[in-house]
């Protein structure tokens, strides 16, 4: 049974209920875990902020908190096969996308080491004589973190690596369907060697464990990621104390495709944007526009290439795309579909569970597209998080760009053309965190990564990542003292 870390130690809930971790390929018990709770969560906190109030991390020089991030990278790259192992259990991601997916953490690692000691304040011209004026920059305290079962370790790495590198200690709570990747990379941090309470773990569920850190008057920081309601709770709850709030929420992020793209390139990537990891993505292309021209033949090619993905166990090599990663999740993406149909949406492929007597025990669900849709339509506001593709279909620019932002959501979206003109307008209007020209999905650890509208607060990545963490400090000085009399 695997347990939880704090204080330096690894220890059972108090409650000594545990939790068993499921393939979602075939539903075999993959690992148990301790259940931690509120109590446990308490303790956790508790060790943070001893650790952070009186404890040496924070003031350890930059340049050394960076040489221990340096090190969780390279023992990640170590044990990258185990990680991978790990994470495609707990996922059913296929072992290529674990793979790609740990080599971008090294690199989040990696690259907030380098960032450390870079990030110093600022001497200010004082207009005032006599007086020198600096602006530091100081941790933030004890800082909670909760990260969704999507992305495990890579969500839990945008978090882990800015707030060690700024100084601050942590209480890291994963999704308690996919814990086991984070829980290895405790084990490599406690390897590193950090002062006792500095990084601690808690398993368990969002309403006990996640609640409790959101509502604490001992956190001084959440950074959270995971859906929408979720991140309304926590704001909610985040208000006790007013902490500091960094959420990264969901998107519906639209993919359009101009008549002058280079179709076939645009078909393969539309594909990828909406499908990968079974479009079990914060930033999946589920929504597709099209230009009217070619919209028939578009679609088309689409639904031809969409029947040939191969589902199936992410440990075959052939295999594209793995499943849904619950019986309830495939259940809500099923209820949308359902919504589609009576909506008036055009079924053209997919709609059901596979009938392949391999992928049975697994939670799978068809890659799946409705066209004739409209951007009154459920399926296409609400995040549907699965294998689902909506399609519009828009006549000029101008209506593209307005149906693109019609939407709650400002995560991502991407637009291709060989126009590069017509596609620099574009993003220029697109109202997102991101946007892609020409591509789709990357990110990279040196560019800010967050959501205009409710897709979320603050941002991941890039030295923005890092300021997140940081409280911002003008220290004042009169070099040369003297009584002011303005009380006589
Ligand atoms: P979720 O909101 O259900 O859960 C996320 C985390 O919050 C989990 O650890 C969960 O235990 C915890 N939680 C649940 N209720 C809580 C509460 N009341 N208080 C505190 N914590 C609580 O999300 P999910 O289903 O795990 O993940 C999918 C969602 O995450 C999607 O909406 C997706 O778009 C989003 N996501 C966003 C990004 C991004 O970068 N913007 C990245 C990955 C995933």
């Amino acid at each position: 049974m695997k347990k939880m870390f704090i204080n330096g130690q690894w220890i059972e809930s108090e409650s000594k209920e545990t939790r068993e971790i499921i393939n979602p390929f075939n539903q075999e018990v993959v690992e148990s875990v301790t259940e931690g709770n509120e109590v446990d969560t308490k303790k956790a906190i508790s060790a943070a902020r001893e650790a952070f109030d009186y404890g040496e991390w924070p003031g350890t020089p930059a340049t050394e908190r960076g040489l221990k991030l340096f090190k969780i990278a390279d023992l990640i790259e170590r044990d990258i096969e185990e990680l991978i192992r790990l994470e495609s259990l707990d996922t059913g991601k296929t072992v290529t996308e674990s793979e790609a997916d740990m080599q971008d953490i090294a690199g989040v690692f990696r690259y907030y080491a380098g960032l450390a000691d870079k990030h110093g304040g600022e001497i200010i011209d004082s207009p005032i004589p006599n007086s020198k004026s600096k602006v530091v920059r100081e941790p933030v305290g004890v800082c909670g973190q909760i990260t969704p079962w999507n992305y495990p370790l890579l969500q839990a790495a945008w978090k882990i690596a800015p707030a060690l590198a700024a100084g601050n200690t942590l209480v890291m709570k994963p999704s308690e369907i996919t814990p086991l990747t984070t829980i290895k990379v405790f084990e490599l941090m406690e390897e590193v060697g950090f002062p006792k309470g500095v990084v601690n773990l808690v398993l368990g569920a969002g309403a006990t464990v996640g609640n409790e850190l959101a509502v604490s008057h001992d956190v001084d920081l959440i950074s959270f990621t995971g859906g929408i309601m979720t991140g309304k709770k926590i704001m909610q709850a985040a208000s006790t104390n007013m902490k500091k709030i960094a959420l990264e929420l969901g998107g519906k992020n639209p993919n359009i495709v101009f008549a002058d793209c280079d179709f076939e390139t645009a078909l393969d990537q539309a594909l990828n944007a909406v499908y990968f990891h079974a479009g079990q993505v914060c930033s999946a292309g589920a929504r597709l526009l099209v230009e009217d021209s070619i919209h028939d033949q578009f679609v088309d090619a689409l639904v031809e290439r969409v029947k040939k993905i191969k589902l199936g166990n992410g440990f075959d090599p052939e295999t594209q795309s793995g499943p849904m990663i619950s019986k309830e999740h495939r259940e809500k993406v099923e209820q949308y579909v359902e919504i589609g149909k009576k909506e008036g949406a055009k079924l053209l492929v997919g709609g059901a569970r596979p009938d392949h007597s391999d992928l049975q025990d697994g939670f799978f669900y068809l890659p799946t597209i409705f066209t004739d849709c409209t951007s009154e339509m459920t399926i296409v506001q609400e995040e549907v998080f699965g294998p689902v593709l909506t399609v519009e279909r828009f006549h000029s620019e101008q209506e593209a760009t307005k149906l693109a932002n019609d939407s709650i959501y400002g995560l991502a979206g991407a637009v291709w053309t060989t126009d590069i003109q017509k596609a620099e307008r574009v993003a220029s209007k697109l109202r997102m965190g991101t946007v892609w020209i020409n591509d789709f999905h990357p990110y990279i650890p040196q560019a800010p990564w967050g959501g205009y509208k409710q897709s979320g607060i603050g941002r991941e990545l890039g030295s923005i990542g890092l300021e997140e963490y940081t409280e911002l400090k003008h220290v004042y000085q009169n070099t040369d003292p003297q009584p002011l009399h303005w009380f006589k």
